[in-house]
């Protein structure tokens, strides 16, 4: 028996990296996957490999800073699976600028993706979370957005901090509609996003030597704790803040 038997998930910025970790994951949990993302052929591919594999998923084209293409990614799993249980907030770019270089259109870029994906994301889902008796929201954040760091800054920053709100806020407004709502908190993990830091040695060793677990993180270890979060196991789980980064901010 799989942890998601039965359950409809949507994962936004699913087609690579942690969101396709998840979506792989989930689906061997027994999982419908709508895998939505703007990168249609990565998609498309993960569609046709989680078949292989004998899941069952869907890719749509998703922008997410479109609140029209997230009403369609709704309707996607509602069509084809006749429901939705999961939500994953996990489409996110990255701006590595200090706040004097970072121009307003970067700013407002990043902030779109980031932060306004997730409210509109959320806004498009909470309806047919309802119509399905309840759910479970998953919001990527980042452990940039808990502490102060010189890798991650300003704007990208401040986006991941406003996940972290939106998910509490989420969490209250929506309980009594027995939807949950938490947020994720990554380390550095190995994925093409951090690609550009870690391709300078210095920055990598120190990384190494600033996790006290020793190690960076990888793909699975992040799919590990959203689908904690997105079960069953985490009925009387909400609002709450899941660290996942080898102790690097316990310290
Ligand atoms: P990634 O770049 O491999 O994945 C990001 C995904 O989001 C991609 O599939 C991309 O196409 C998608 N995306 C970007 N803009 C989009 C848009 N407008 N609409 C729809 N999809 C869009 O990187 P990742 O590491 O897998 O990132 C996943 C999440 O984890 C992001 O929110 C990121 O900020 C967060 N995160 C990553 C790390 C890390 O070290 N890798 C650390 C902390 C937080």
């Amino acid at each position: 028996m799989g942890r998601l038997d039965g359950k409809v998930a949507l994962i936004s910025g699913g087609a690579r990296g942690q969101g396709a970790a998840e979506a792989l994951l989930f689906a061997s949990e027994g999982a419908k996957v709508v895998i939505a993302d703007i990168l249609d052929e990565d998609g498309r591919k993960l569609e046709a490999q989680i078949a292989e594999l004998g899941g069952d998923a869907a890719y749509t084209h998703l922008d997410v800073t479109s609140a029209a293409e997230w009403d369609a990614a709704v309707q996607t799993a509602v069509d084809r699976y006749g429901r939705l249980d999961i939500l994953v907030n996990n489409a996110g770019i990255l701006l590595r600028k200090g706040l004097e270089e970072t121009s307003v259109d970067e700013w407002d870029r990043v902030l779109d993706v980031n932060a306004k994906g997730v409210f509109l994301g959320t806004k498009a889902a909470i309806p047919a979370l309802r119509a399905a008796g309840g759910g479970s929201i998953v919001n990527i954040s980042s452990i940039a957005g808990l502490i102060g760091s010189r890798n991650a800054t300003a704007a990208y920053q401040s986006s991941k901090g406003a996940v972290r709100l939106l998910t509490k806020s989420t969490a209250v407004q929506y309980a009594r509609d027995n939807i949950r709502c938490n947020s994720v908190h990554p380390g550095m993990i190995v994925t093409a996003m951090p690609e550009e830091i870690l391709a300078d040695p210095e920055i990598e060793q120190d990384y190494y030597d600033r996790i006290p677990l020793g190690r960076l993180g990888n793909v699975d270890d992040i799919a590990n704790g959203v689908l904690f979060l997105a079960s069953d196991d985490a009925s009387f789980v909400t609002g709450s803040e899941l660290v996942i980064d080898g102790g690097l901010v316990a310290q």
